[in-house]
């Protein structure tokens, strides 16, 4: 018999369900398929810095593979509908007699799974799992059997779950001899080179980082975690995005190193933050308009945002004249990922102090990000566009100054990213202009793009009227 997996967002060995469920006939014979769809991948407007990073650890995969005996095919079609006829072609091209794959739960993924399930030839089974996720979507509901629609509900009613019992992981196969790997294979899509000191490639890497971060940076997370000069958080959303790393594997080393998360103690913050990537892709299942660029909160579609691509581009650009966004632009543009403090500060300023659709900037992080995830970039809009289920109200609006001030009261992380603002002394550096003027110096950056008050006054007035 053969064995086909057909990897996806899974890009590793350890801990993968499909991989695993392939291999547990010692006899047959197992191969796996990576499809690259790069029309799909365009309309879904993957970041460059994603595509690489994809690319390397589609490499790193067929290496790991091979040295199993799992030959590991990598082949290029447009979209996802040539992808089902490439499938269909290839069980029969392999003689394929039982495909297995994890699921994906966004609609077009989910559809393009639906149409190959309906085009296979009936002597080819299929098997789908729920590996991307710690519980299973739909498996966490109310009383009533619905979705929560809050998050600390879910939290809550979540971790009961994980305490009667924890999603075990699955080993990687046992080797089943040696097969070549062919290297010679490339993305015909736009690639983008990514820091490998921030984020080393292979899964062992993954480990390695995860391992490290849960030893003790887990339990300082609530105290460093706000803080975008220090390196506070474990960066491992791009592995996380890509299945190169499972959330079993994150659960179980921290709970290794971690005892109490569950019960509230040390590591419990950063656990609730893994909770926060299931309860938004549980939400996209249960509502899928959330993948069709639709806000949960149906008035808010009414706001009438202001089209203006001057000001979008001067935030694409970090060149708003607010220090603490612009610096985290740049980070964004040049390293692909970017501290979730400031990913709340950047999406409240694009939506609420320049009241411009938060569509626009989902679109842009996406196009830019090196962990872009749908469910997760679209919840962290939503909830900051105050469009979304358990958003902030519609009236919190950040003030980006003080939020400078908070969360990097000396600039470091600002001096970092704009070497402009380096003769700025201390803390006049949120507020650079007033320093200039009162010193009658000119800076090479530029004056506040918004008045903040006048801003948030705008904008409230455009919420109340659409809310009418
Ligand atoms: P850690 O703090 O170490 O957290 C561990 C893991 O938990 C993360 O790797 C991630 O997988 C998950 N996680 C943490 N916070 C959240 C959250 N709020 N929502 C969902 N999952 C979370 N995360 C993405 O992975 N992809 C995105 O495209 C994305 N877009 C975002 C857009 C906005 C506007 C906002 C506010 C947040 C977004 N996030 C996104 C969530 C969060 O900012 C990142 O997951 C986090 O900054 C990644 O860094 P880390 O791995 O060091 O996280």
């Amino acid at each position: 018999t053969t064995h086909l997996v057909w990897f996806r967002n899974d890009l590793r060995v350890h801990d993968n369900y499909a991989l695993h469920a392939a291999c547990r006939n010692p006899d047959a014979k197992v191969i796996g398929v990576f499809v690259v769809t790069p029309e799909q991948w365009r309309q879904h407007v993957m970041a460059p810095k994603q595509a690489e990073f994809i690319f390397q650890h589609v490499q790193a995969l067929g290496h790991a593979l091979a040295g199993r005996g799992i030959e590991l095919h990598i082949r290029q079609v447009a979209d996802f509908t040539a992808s089902v006829a490439y499938i269909k072609a290839f069980c029969t091209e392999q003689n394929v007699d039982a495909l297995f794959y994890n699921y994906q739960y966004e609609v077009n993924e989910r559809a393009r799974d639906a149409a190959l399930e309906k085009a296979l030839d009936v002597d080819v089974t299929v098997q789908g799992f729920d590996d991307s996720l710690l519980l299973a979507p739909g498996s966490v509901t109310t009383g009533n059997h619905e979705m929560y629609k809050v998050f600390t509900p879910f939290s809550k009613a979540f971790i009961r779950r994980l305490q009667e019992g924890l999603p075990e992981c699955v080993p990687a196969p046992k080797t089943r001899g040696e097969v070549p790997f062919n290297e010679q294979f490339a993305f015909d899509v736009p690639l983008e080179k990514f820091d490998h000191e921030i984020f080393p490639v292979g899964e062992q890497e993954a480990i390695g980082m995860l391992r490290k971060f849960c030893q003790q940076p887990a339990a300082d997370y609530p105290e460093q975690r706000d803080f975008p000069a220090i390196e506070g958080t474990s960066r491992l959303s791009p592995y996380l995005a890509t299945g190169v790393l499972s959330p079993r594997q994150c659960l179980h080393r921290l709970l290794k190193e971690q005892p109490k998360a569950l019960e509230g103690e040390a590591g419990a913050t950063w656990l609730n933050e893994l909770i926060w990537r299931e309860f938004y892709r549980h939400l996209m299942v249960a509502y899928p308009k959330l993948c069709r660029h639709r806000p949960f909160i149906a008035w808010t579609d009414k706001v009438r945002w202001r089209g203006d691509d001057a000001l979008l581009e001067a935030w694409q650009q970090g060149k708003t004249g607010y220090p603490i966004v612009d610096a985290a632009m740049r980070q964004l543009n040049q390293t692909g990922w970017m501290h979730n403090r400031l990913r709340m500060v950047v999406a409240s300023f694009l939506v609420k102090d320049l009241l411009i659709d938060w569509r626009q900037g989902e679109r842009y992080f996406m196009s830019q990000l090196i962990d872009g995830d749908l469910a997760a970039n679209n919840g962290g809009w939503q909830w900051a566009a105050s469009t979304g289920t358990d958003a902030a109200p519609y009236f919190r609006i950040f003030n980006p100054t003080t939020q400078g001030e908070r969360f990097d009261a000396d600039g470091d992380f600002i001096r970092q990213w704009l070497p402009e603002l380096k003769a700025v002394p201390g803390k006049q550096i949120h507020s650079p202009w007033a320093w200039a003027d009162k010193q009658k110096q000119t800076l090479d950056y530029p004056r506040p793009i918004v008045d903040h008050k006048q801003a948030r006054l705008n904008t409230l007035a455009a919420y109340e009227a659409a809310r009418k």
